[in-house]
């Protein structure tokens, strides 16, 4: 991977960190934080609005609705000092009504408009409300609404001046927090000016951001490392490593917007579709974590993580059929007892990942120190969320705080919280992101060196090639080849009866060249006339020492006639060439015999034993010569 590539990703996972863990929560941090806690009234004339109840229970009963039977004795008047998160329906699973009683007085000359500012309610499936408001024209429509709260409402109320709405608040049993500490209105109701209330809305939709921010900063986070895996994948398709991580961080994000679908009817089929999310999620990062520690060397430990993601799959699909099922509040009983299966299940999985990043730190031979960063980041994150969980979980049985204080704000920057938990998950993130792009790297390194020794060895083999089939001094085919390629070109010929003629070249008196000048001087001579003698070939001839000072050319395709005009012209070539050796000028000629058209009895010894015939020839009749094997050809 190339030097500027590697700086971007280092960049890039750098952004990522710092994206996740403070400016993820931006979008909250222009609001403003002004409590919630007065009836907001001023400025619009005199009178009250209070919240009363809750005052009927009817669980997985739907009491009806067109004539409540209000037991006024029983009914709260709520001021505005009044801690109202810890209000409402706790501990109870059903319906819980509570009425609202407006009464206004509008200031003189102000044309009265009032809205009506309806905080989230924690726990709710639904929410309906209703009840008749009596305008200045003597009556208003009533409100018949129903809507699954995230956030505040607001309902236009126009110019009413009095009336009374009664609000049913339904508690799905798996969507409630049933342990009570959370639980009804997050502030109290409010009525005031349009203005008043948009911002009295901003402030608490924050707050509602607020508390999921740790989701929303996972997901963010994830969302960006979904793009850089995405990146490197582009530039290596072939890394598995990629894939997975790819899959791990896409879900998130999808998570977090299935889990924001505020539809009532799709809510049902969101939920259930993000915890089978949740589960690939998981899945995901158990194959990331076996890979990236390389612990998919040990079969074992490849089996169980398979056979785990099956069970996990399962899980999360049976935890959204379960959701599905709550819908209908009579099966409530039945779909507690599955889910608490599930539950028991879905603590016991999430514990897998820390057992694998705690075996790989246990066999830390293998780790080298990105994967110690992984394997270390990976167990403290897992450890967080399996004791959270745990904590959680008994909490009705212990009552620690602290399972809800790793998910809540640690510190704030610029109205961003950041969480235990996310700082946790993003340490793990950033860890793996740089893991796998170093994996990527190290694999590309060495995938490198190994095509540069691939071309080390092709070409070591291709000169020990070369020196067992060529002559050391000269660089021409030696004995063996050329006796080889003579073999293969008379089988040729014949087979295509096509012509073929071979010269047999011999120095003459090179002995005396030797004996007057030395060895290295009759080297020196060998090695010009082999370049004389290769520079006449042509592509398809062979040429190669047969012998001391003893040339063989084999020439395919050539008549004698050919052969012999050409043997001419290298005997023209020899005598005419001076060869220097230092201040020293030697001349040498050379004896050539020629032969061709061999008939279907010639074996390549026979070929030999005619062109030496006539090589002999040549040597008798006065050297410096061309003899023809065929005897009515001479040519000297
Ligand atoms: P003729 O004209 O009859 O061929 O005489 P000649 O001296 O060339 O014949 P002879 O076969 O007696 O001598 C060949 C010599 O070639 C003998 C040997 O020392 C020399 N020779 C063979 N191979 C090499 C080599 O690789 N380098 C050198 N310098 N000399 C070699
Ligand atoms: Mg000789
Ligand atoms: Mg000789």
């Amino acid at each position: 991977m190339p030097a500027c590539f590697s700086l971007f990703a280092r960049i890039v996972a750098l952004a990522v960190f710092a994206f996740g863990a403070l400016f993820s929560q931006a979008k909250q941090a222009g609001a403003e934080t002004t409590p919630i806690s007065a009836i907001v009234i001023e400025g619009l004339g005199k009178g009250t609005a209070s919240l009363d109840g809750p005052w009927q229970f009817h669980p997985g009963d739907d009491p009806a609705w067109a004539t409540p039977a209000f037991d006024s004795s029983r009914w709260e008047q709520l001021r505005a000092d009044r801690p109202w998160g810890k209000q409402g329906h706790a501990h109870y699973t059903g319906f819980a009504w509570y009425r609202c009683s407006i009464s206004l007085t509008p200031a003189p000359g102000i044309a009265p408009q009032f809205s009506l500012l309806v905080p989230h309610v924690k726990d709710a499936y639904e929410i309906y409300w209703n009840g008749s408001l009596i305008g200045r024209n003597g009556k208003l429509d009533s409100h018949p609404v129903w809507y699954y709260s995230q956030s505040a409402q607001v309902f236009e109320l126009g110019d009413m001046s009095r009336g009374v709405l009664a609000v049913r608040v339904w508690k799905a049993p798996l969507l409630s927090d049933d342990f009570g500490d959370a639980g009804g209105f997050e502030s109290a109701p409010l009525i005031g000016s349009p203005a008043a209330i948009a911002t009295a809305r901003a402030a608490l939709d924050y707050q509602w951001l607020r508390s999921q921010q740790f989701v929303f900063g996972d997901s963010l986070l994830c969302a960006l490392v979904a793009c850089l895996s995405l990146l490197l994948w582009l530039r290596n398709p072939t890394r598995w490593l990629l894939f997975w991580m790819t899959g791990f961080a896409i879900v998130s994000p999808a998570n977090l917007l299935l889990l924001n679908a505020h539809l009532h009817w799709s809510y049902v089929v969101a939920m259930g579709a993000a915890q089978v999310l949740s589960s690939i999620r998981d899945v995901s990062l158990w194959f990331l974590l076996v890979w990236l520690l390389s612990l998919h060397e040990n079969s074992a430990i490849t089996r169980l993580t398979r056979i785990l993601a099956c069970i996990c799959l399962a899980n999360g699909i049976l935890d959204g059929v379960l959701i599905a099922l709550s819908w209908r509040s009579q099966w409530s009983g039945m779909v507690q007892a599955a889910d608490a299966i599930s539950a028991f299940l879905y603590t016991l999985l999430e514990a897998f990942p820390l057992i694998l990043a705690g075996y790989a730190l246990f066999h830390r031979k293998t780790l080298d120190s990105t994967r110690w960063l992984v394997a270390i980041t990976a167990f403290l994150d897992e450890m967080l969320l399996v004791f959270r969980n745990a904590v959680k979980q008994g909490r009705q049985f212990t009552h620690w705080p602290i399972a809800s204080s790793i998910d809540s704000p640690l510190f704030t920057i610029g109205g961003s919280a950041i969480s235990l938990r996310t700082l946790v998950g993003a340490s793990l993130l950033v860890a793996i992101v740089y893991a796998v792009y170093n994996s990527v790297r190290d694999d590309q390194r060495r995938q490198d060196k190994l095509r540069q020794e691939k071309v080390e060895l092709m070409r070591e083999s291709e000169r020990i090639r070369h020196y067992a089939e060529h002559d050391g001094l000269t660089g021409l085919w030696n004995h063996r080849i050329i006796v080889q390629r003579l073999r293969q070109e008379l089988e040729r010929s014949r087979r295509e009866k096509v012509p073929l003629s071979v010269i047999l070249i011999d120095v003459d008196h090179f002995k005396k060249v030797n004996d007057t000048f030395g060895h290295p001087v009759g080297d020196l001579v060998l090695k010009e006339l082999s370049a004389i003698f290769m520079s006449s070939l042509r592509t398809h001839d062979w040429g190669g020492r047969y012998g001391g000072e003893e040339f063989l050319l084999i020439l395919p395709g050539c008549s004698i006639e050919g052969a012999l005009s050409r043997a001419e012209e290298l005997r023209l070539a020899v005598q005419s060439a001076r060869i220097m050796d230092g201040e020293t000028m030697l001349e040498v000629t050379a004896s050539f015999g020629v032969a061709s058209n061999f008939t279907s009895n010639h074996e390549y010894e026979a070929v030999i034993r005619v062109v030496d015939t006539a090589l002999y020839r040549a040597k008798s009749s006065g050297r410096n010569c061309v003899v023809s094997a065929e005897p009515n050809m001479p040519f000297c």
